[in-house]
């Protein structure tokens, strides 16, 4: 289960954007994107005509980043999402959104997805009271994903449930703050998935 481990400000930089994969800092004055709001390296600040193909890319990149996932496993999730029925780029931001360490980064319990991902794979969640440590694996609807009661002994945690009083939930998820459960009440829709990318891009890219 590899994941990116470079800078990941840099990442926000090449795409002009924040993608907020720091939590807290990323909320902070010390965010990259404030500082040096231009591309990463010796010629970042220079003006460059982006072709189609670049168009493309970017997006897919961008979103690639920002659930934390290499290529491989995005060109996977890209193939099923081509075999569901449906719309190809909805379905493949649906499929992203049902993994588990986004789930629980969308219950609140995390400052980021990044931060989602550790704690899964300390094993601190369960799926329909079972452990589940992947971070990839996919939640369908009517599943319950709980932090497990022993996950509380850690101060992180204690503060992370703590903050995730006030954060707000995405509709698709019914979620129980005293007792840390969250059900799937359906999949996400696309105007549910605030996800600033034009999935359609990379839909044509991976048609090329
Ligand atoms: Fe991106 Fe967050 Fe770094 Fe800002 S602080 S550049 S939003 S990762």
């Amino acid at each position: 289960m590899a994941r990116y481990t470079g800078p990941v400000c840099r990442l926000c930089r090449r795409e002009g954007e924040k993608l907020y994969l720091k939590g807290d800092r990323c909320l902070s004055e010390k965010c990259a994107i404030t500082r040096r709001s231009y591309a990463p390296g010796q010629h970042g600040q220079e003006r460059k005509k982006i072709s189609e193909y670049g168009l493309q890319l970017r997006e897919k990149q961008k979103l690639r980043r920002i659930y934390g996932i290499l290529e491989r496993q995005f060109a996977r999730y890209f193939a099923l999402a081509e075999r569901r029925k449906g719309v190809t780029g909805e379905n493949l931001l649906q499929i992203l959104e049902s993994r588990l360490d986004n789930v629980v980064y969308r219950m609140g319990l995390a400052s980021s997805r990044a931060e989602a991902r550790q704690l899964v794979r300390h094993g601190h969640f369960e799926v329909n009271g079972r452990k589940v440590n992947i971070p990839s694996y996919l939640v369908r609807v009517g599943d319950e994903i709980k932090l497990r009661e022993q996950a509380l002994e850690s101060p992180r945690i204690k503060q992370l449930v703590a903050q995730a009083q006030d954060r707000t939930v995405p509709e698709w998820l019914e979620v129980d703050r005293v007792k840390m459960v969250a059900r799937v009440k359906a999949l996400p829709l696309r105007e549910q998935i605030d996800v600033p990318v034009k999935e359609h891009l990379i839909v044509e890219l991976y048609s090329r």
